[in-house]
C-alpha cells in the first residue's frame, strides 16, 4: 500500500499510521466533535482520554513528512553545527536517535531486487531500527540497507540481516560494513546525535 492509495483508509487505536498525513478523528461515543490532526508514519494512534477505544482515525491526506523525504534528508538538513562525540571513549555501539529515509533491498543480488520504503528510528554503527510499512517478502535473508549520507557521504549502502519484528517497526543487524561505510555511518551518528 503506497501512502497515495490509503487515503480514506480507516484507523483504529493500537494501529500503527500506515502513512504521515492529515487524519480526521472521529469520537463515536460524541465526547467531541470530529476534528483533523496530523500523524506521522508509524506513530501509534491513541485511544482517546473520554471515548477509550471508541475512536477511530481516517486519512483525508497522505503527504511527506520533511525528514522522510529522501531529496530533502540529505546534506542540506546537516548544515548546523553540531558537537562531535567521541567515540573512542564509548560502548561498541553506542545508539543515536535519527529520523531519516530508509530503503531496503531485498534480493538485492537478483535480477529482481524489491525495494521497501520506510523510516530510521535509531542507528548505531552496528545497526538500524526502522519502521517499515510493507512487509518483507524475505524476512530470513540478508538485504541491502540504503541511507542518505551526510556531508559530502554518499548514500551509504550496507549489508544487514533482520534482527526483530513488532508489528512495522523492525530492526536490523548490519554485517560486513565496509570501512568507507563504517565511517559514513559515525559521520551520520555524530550528525545525528548531537
Ligand atoms: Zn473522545
Amino acid at each position: 500500500m503506497t501512502a497515495e492509495n490509503s487515503e480514506g483508509l480507516v484507523c483504529f487505536p493500537g494501529e500503527l499510521a500506515p502513512a504521515t498525513g492529515v487524519y480526521e478523528v472521529s469520537h463515536l461515543a460524541h465526547h467531541r466533535a470530529s476534528h483533523q490532526v496530523v500523524v506521522i508514519r508509524g506513530e501509534e494512534f491513541p485511544i482517546c482520554r473520554a471515548c477509550k477505544a471508541a475512536v477511530r482515525y481516517r486519512l483525508v491526506r497522505a503527504m511527506d513528512h520533511l525528514h522522510h523525504d529522501w531529496d530533502l534528508a540529505g546534506p542540506e538538513s546537516w548544515t548546523t553545527p553540531k558537537k562531535s562525540i567521541e567515540f573512542s571513549g564509548l560502548r561498541a555501539h553506542p545508539r543515536f536517535e535519527i529520523d531519516l529515509p530508509i530503503v531496503l533491498v531485498e534480493m538485492p543480488h537478483t535480477k529482481s531486487p524489491t525495494l521497501l520504503h520506510g523510516h530510521a528510528t535509531t542507528l548505531s554503527e552496528g545497526g538500524v531500527s526502522a519502521v517499515i510499512e510493507p512487509r518483507l517478502a524475505h524476512p530470513k535473508k540478508r538485504l541491502s540497507i540504503r541511507l542518505p549520507g551526510s556531508g559530502a557521504h554518499h548514500d551509504i549502502t550496507v549489508s544487514a540481516r533482520l534482527r526483530y519484528q513488532n508489528g512495522m517497526r523492525h530492526g536490523f543487524q548490519f554485517v560486513h560494513v565496509s570501512r568507507e561505510a563504517r565511517l559514513a555511518l559515525r559521520e551520520l551518528c555524530t550528525s545525528a546525535g548531537a
